[in-house]
């Protein structure tokens, strides 16, 4: 049986920290699914379809893209997986995501969530922080994908 994980996230944009996580989650499990979450209450930079066509561009193999709406504990159970990956960065990321694992474990016993650690390179890595970083024309190189680089580059213009 292949194994299969969910990286849930909103990947507005992608950038080199959840490339990483992906790459090392591939290392664990047979086939990642990258769904991206509509979330629309952060007011998203590139529309869904945009978000999920950049991570399409990376070409990586066994990576599944989704769009999704709605709970991860039902996406689970839609895709019939059981493992969750989240990326953790710095202290300050550990209660929100301990908050949304136990929130998930109370809808959904059977899905588990893993955490994997940052690539201490991009521990201060964030989508906010690359659109900042972009709008006012600062270097993104080697932060983001070369595409996603471009694509900042032209919303900003
Ligand atoms: P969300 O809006 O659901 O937090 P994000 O797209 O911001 O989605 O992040 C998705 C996941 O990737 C989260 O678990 C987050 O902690 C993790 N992540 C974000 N940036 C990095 C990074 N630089 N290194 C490792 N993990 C990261």
């Amino acid at each position: 049986m292949q194994s299969t994980a969910i990286y849930p996230g909103s990947f507005d944009p992608i950038t080199n920290g959840h490339v990483s996580i992906i790459k090392r989650a591939l290392r664990i499990f047979d086939k990642v699914i990258v769904a991206v979450s509509e979330n629309d209450a952060k007011g998203p930079l590139f529309s869904l379809d945009e978000r999920v066509a950049m991570i399409n561009q990376l070409g990586l193999d066994r990576v599944d893209v989704i769009p999704f709406k709605g709970l991860l504990v039902d996406l689970c159970v839609e895709k019939d997986v059981s493992v969750m990956i989240r990326g953790l960065r710095a202290v300050s990321d550990f209660e929100y995501e301990l908050q949304l694992a136990l929130a998930n474990r109370r809808m959904n016993r059977d899905v588990e969530t893993i955490f994997l650690m940052t690539d201490y390179k991009y521990s201060f890595l964030s989508s906010s922080m690359i659109k900042d970083m972009a709008r006012f024309s600062g270097s993104i190189d080697g932060l983001v994908p070369e595409h996603v680089k471009i694509a900042l580059q032209e919303r900003f213009k």
